[in-house]
């Protein structure tokens, strides 16, 4: 790739991350450790890229945007202006109906996980590793054991309908799981 072509492929990504800061700039995980938002959007977008064998420019992109239509108010519209179609549409399939209960979300991401493009299913996958590494190194105070079982148990089944997961994440996230079972003495 000639200088000039990869000095565009930094700018873009550093401008999502840039965008992406400054819209969940005001966000906290939900944790203990109340961590910036934003450490969650790079770690998701730092799994997706070191998971590519190319590299795939709009997916780290979209990785870095994939929670601010649901979480932070952004459309696919403002997206698909800054960032292009590609983005606009990867973000807006990754993301939940937030007009919907929570319970029917969680559903509906369970029954659509085998319908969704691969390239969306890395992201979904990254995003699933980072939440559940979230739980491991810092729940939310007020779960109790039976609340994290139950959430890895739903985030196994949402990954279990991808059709064609990539092999790299998905083998992080069944480590992922795996240490949730063997850590749950102390969990
Ligand atoms: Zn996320």
């Amino acid at each position: 790739m000639p200088d000039s072509d990869l000095i565009g492929h930094v700018q873009a990504i550093l401008s999502a991350a840039r965008f992406a800061a400054e819209k969940h700039a005001s966000q906290r995980r939900k944790g203990k450790a109340a961590e910036p938002y934003v450490n969650h959007l790079i770690e998701v977008a730092h799994l997706v890229s070191t998971a590519l064998k190319e590299l795939d420019t709009n997916l780290v992109i979209a990785a870095l945007l994939h929670d601010c239509i649901e979480d932070a108010g952004v459309t696919a519209g403002e997206l698909a202006r800054l960032f292009g179609p590609d983005v606009a549409d990867l973000v807006a399939e990754v993301s939940d109906d937030k007009s919907l209960p929570k319970q029917e979300r969680k559903r509906l991401q369970v029954e659509n996980a085998p319908k969704i493009s691969m390239r969306a299913q890395t992201i979904k996958l990254a995003d699933k590793i980072s939440n559940l590494r979230s739980i491991l190194s810092s729940p939310p105070t007020d779960w109790d054991f039976e609340r994290k079982k139950e959430y890895f148990a739903w985030a196994k089944r949402v990954v279990d309908g991808f059709k064609a997961p990539n092999p790299v994440l998905k083998a992080e996230f069944e480590s992922t799981l795996a240490s949730f079972h063997t850590d749950r003495a102390e969990i």
